[in-house]
């Protein structure tokens, strides 16, 4: 244990530690951090060893190591790409570091005679062992810097925002943890095979050379089990209290006094299934209640849950309320706006549109609409911004809500509340993703489920194939055909580096290809860094037919809805993970064409990568999808866990951590008020959102 020292400080916000201004802060707000408590939640991606020097003629390929030698020789070769070659030598062999891109300060850094210690990864060069753009530093004889006994943590970070600053702010933060410079109550009586909540954030952050390294990264060590314990712990006490809250509020009944919903869809082209009507019924029935409804629609993708939406905002509004309806990416939120034009504008009801991207005279006009009781808000997340101010919100739709964090679900609730008269708004949360028991137990604790369980009559299922990045030209013409038969097709080019600046591009020089191949055709393109007005512009001519192939990053993943589109093709589809993938597919298929759907994907395949795909090859039934997906998102697939993850969790993963989640409930059952503040406030922030019960 250690002594306290006399200061004990709270933790501190981010922008409050030295040289972090506005910028800077920005940065670690995108990776969830904002303050000291953030920093030591950070948890690393993988680990470094450097607390040895090894001998160079020891140095494995494929391997990472940090060596230390004198540069014996420089010289700059000229090939097919400009480098810069160093060699280091020490008393037992020689090395040679390689640099592509480099500065004349390398160049002096690396100067003959100096002395380096380097870190990188080790591969065989034409000039043997070499070591690309390996870590270097140059270290004076006898005032060489300690080697660290504890391995060295890699994070997760985002451009702008150094590894070695990142590192050496949290690594700070966990030594004023440690030695009670600042503040951190351990108040979970953690189970006794794990251990205490210093000792765990020790481990995760400078483990010693002997840890189990694959253990910390997977997740399966006692230190991450430890703090996934909490997390989890402070998301059910959240929730817990939101629940209780909730019990105490009440909704204002809305009874469709103006017969908006009968005349809706008596306007509309087709029958709602008998499953739309079920669900339809269920939802209608909460509406016309005082209890709040918080209800989750689930319906797969294709099933037909807009109109369901539609028909409940109808009756909201036809009782005289405001609804707000929220989409999670512009496209999808565009998408809606159009539908909702479509149905509304007859009943005399025009939308107020609200997006980020919504700016000066425009926004001010949608504001105060909103602020004035305009019936119908549809938008991103920017309509649960401050600053947006409704009359009588009491119905909020939220689609795809996976995308969302029960933090954004709280600040939306909050827009409708009213403190008087504890009355808060309806809350319809619509997914195209049937969620686990596990799940169902955490994130979506005290939600009503309906189910759409059929789809639109005369739906032809969608036949998928996998197919080798290889025969790339064998696609096109497949594509060729379609189109020339009168059809559409999509091609998406999803992630490859984690960038959206790198997916654009690639997705450009994608697009060009296909032009030249395809010169009969008009091609389109879509990817998030392009205007919203551009966006809009090719997704209505691709909606006409005058553009035939559409090639998109994954932005078109949720909601675009063009029947006559009846190929997909999906590049590289061995990155991008199963919820994802069916989404994609679920683009087509719509119409009455026969639809297909061209996994293709860059050889070598991992293992998990090609299960995924034979499940995509196996079934479209997005319920077994979702099964199967939960036991393959194995640990370590950070990227995919991201994007198909459901709940933005720090630590805890809820498809490795379902034997933790059952031991939540007995062991939060004697924490008093107080210590469950201190977890909801570590873990989820601001406890003051759960306040008062
Ligand atoms: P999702 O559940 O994926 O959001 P949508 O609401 O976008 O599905 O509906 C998918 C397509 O099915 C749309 O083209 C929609 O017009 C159509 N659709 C919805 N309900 C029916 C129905 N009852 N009969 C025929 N087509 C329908
Ligand atoms: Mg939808």
């Amino acid at each position: 244990m250690t002594s306290k020292p006399d200061h004990t400080s709270a933790a501190r916000r981010i922008d409050e530690l030295n040289g972090v201004g506005p910028a800077l802060a920005s940065k670690f707000k995108a990776l969830g951090i904002t303050g000291e408590t953030g920093l030591l939640l950070h948890r690393p991606l993988r680990y470094e060893d450097r607390t040895q020097i090894i001998p160079i003629n020891r140095v494995r390929p494929a391997a990472t190591a940090q060596v230390q030698g004198r540069v014996t020789h420089q010289e700059i070769r000229k090939g097919r790409r400009r480098s810069l070659l160093v060699v280091l030598e020490d008393d037992h062999g020689q090395l040679v570091l390689r640099f592509f891109n480099f500065y004349p300060s390398q160049r002096r850094q690396f100067a003959v005679g100096n002395r380096l210690r380097c870190f990188g990864e080790v591969r065989f060069g034409p000039e043997g062992f070499e070591m690309a753009h390996p870590q270097c530093r140059i270290v004076r004889e006898g005032a060489e810097p300690p080697l660290p006994d504890h391995l060295s943590p890699v994070y997760p970070t985002t451009a702008g925002l150094g590894q070695q600053r990142l590192a050496a702010m949290v690594l700070d933060t966990v030594q004023r943890a440690l030695d009670g410079r600042m503040a951190l109550d351990d108040v979970l009586d953690a189970p006794l095979d794990l251990p205490d909540l210093r000792s765990a954030l020790a481990i995760i952050h400078r483990p010693g050379p002997q840890t189990d390294l694959d253990a910390l990264i997977e997740g399966e060590h006692p230190a991450v089990q430890r703090l996934a314990l909490e997390e989890l712990a402070a998301h059910h006490l959240a929730l817990a209290r939101l629940n209780r809250a909730r019990a105490r509020q009440h909704a204002e009944a809305l009874e469709d006094d103006r017969g908006l919903v009968d005349r809706m869809l008596a306007a509309f082209p087709f029958e709602p299934t008998g499953a739309q009507q079920r669900v339809m019924g269920e939802i209608g029935g909460d509406l016309a209640g005082t209890r709040p409804m918080r209800r989750l629609l689930q319906g797969d993708v294709g099933s037909g849950k807009t109109l369901v939406a539609a028909a409940a905002a109808a009756q909201a509004i036809g009782a005289g309320a405001q609804v707000a309806i929220i989409a999670p990416t512009e496209i999808l939120a565009e998408q809606h706006l159009r539908n909702f034009r479509e149905w509304f504008e007859p009943l005399g009801i025009e939308p107020v549109w609200l997006a980020g991207k919504v700016t000066g005279k425009k926004r001010s006009k949608a504001l105060q609409q909103l602020a004035a009781g305009a019936p119908l808000a549809i938008g991103t997340h920017a309509l649960f911004q401050e600053g947006v101010e409704f009359d009588r919100l009491r119905l909020v739709i939220v689609d795809e809500q996976h995308r969302f964090g029960v933090d954004q679900r709280l600040a939306l609730a909050a827009k409708g509340s009213d403190n008087d008269t504890q009355r808060i708004p309806h809350q319809l949360v619509m997914t195209a993703t049937p969620i686990p028991r596990t799940l169902a137990m955490t994130a979506y604790a005290g939600l009503e489920v309906s189910v759409i369980d059929e789809l639109p009559p005369g739906r032809k299922p969608v036949t998928t194939a996998v197919i080798d990045g290889e025969r790339r030209p064998e696609v096109i013409e497949r594509i060729r055909v379609a189109l020339a038969d009168g059809r559409q097709a999509y091609w998406v080019c999803p992630l490859i580096e984690e960038s959206d600046v790198l997916e654009a591009e690639a997705a450009e020089t994608t697009a060009a290809e296909l032009e030249r191949q395809l010169p009969d055709f008009r091609v389109g393109l879509v990817h998030g860094r392009m205007k919203a007005a551009g966006k809009q512009a090719t997704m209505d001519a691709f909606k006409a037919g005058e553009i035939r192939l559409l090639v998109a990053t994954t932005v078109i993943e949720v909601g675009v809805d063009v029947p006559n589109a009846s190929l997909m093709i999906i590049e590289n589809a061995e990155r991008l993970g199963l919820s994802q993938l069916h989404q994609l597919r679920g683009r087509v298929g719509r119409g009455s064409d026969k639809s297909a759907c061209l996994l293709m994907y860059k050889a070598p395949v991992g293992e998990l990568a090609r299960a995924r795909l034979k499940v995509m090859r196996e079934t479209t039934d997005g319920f077994r999808i979702a099964e199967r997906d939960l036991e393959l998102r194995g640990p370590g697939e950070v990227l995919g866990t991201r994007q198909t993850g459901m709940l933005r969790f720090r630590i805890a993963d809820l498809a490795r951590d379902t034997e933790l989640v059952s031991q939540v409930p007995p062991l939060v059952k004697n924490l008093t008020h107080a210590q469950a503040d201190v977890l909801i406030e570590r873990w989820i922030g601001d406890a003051s959102q759960f306040a008062d019960v």
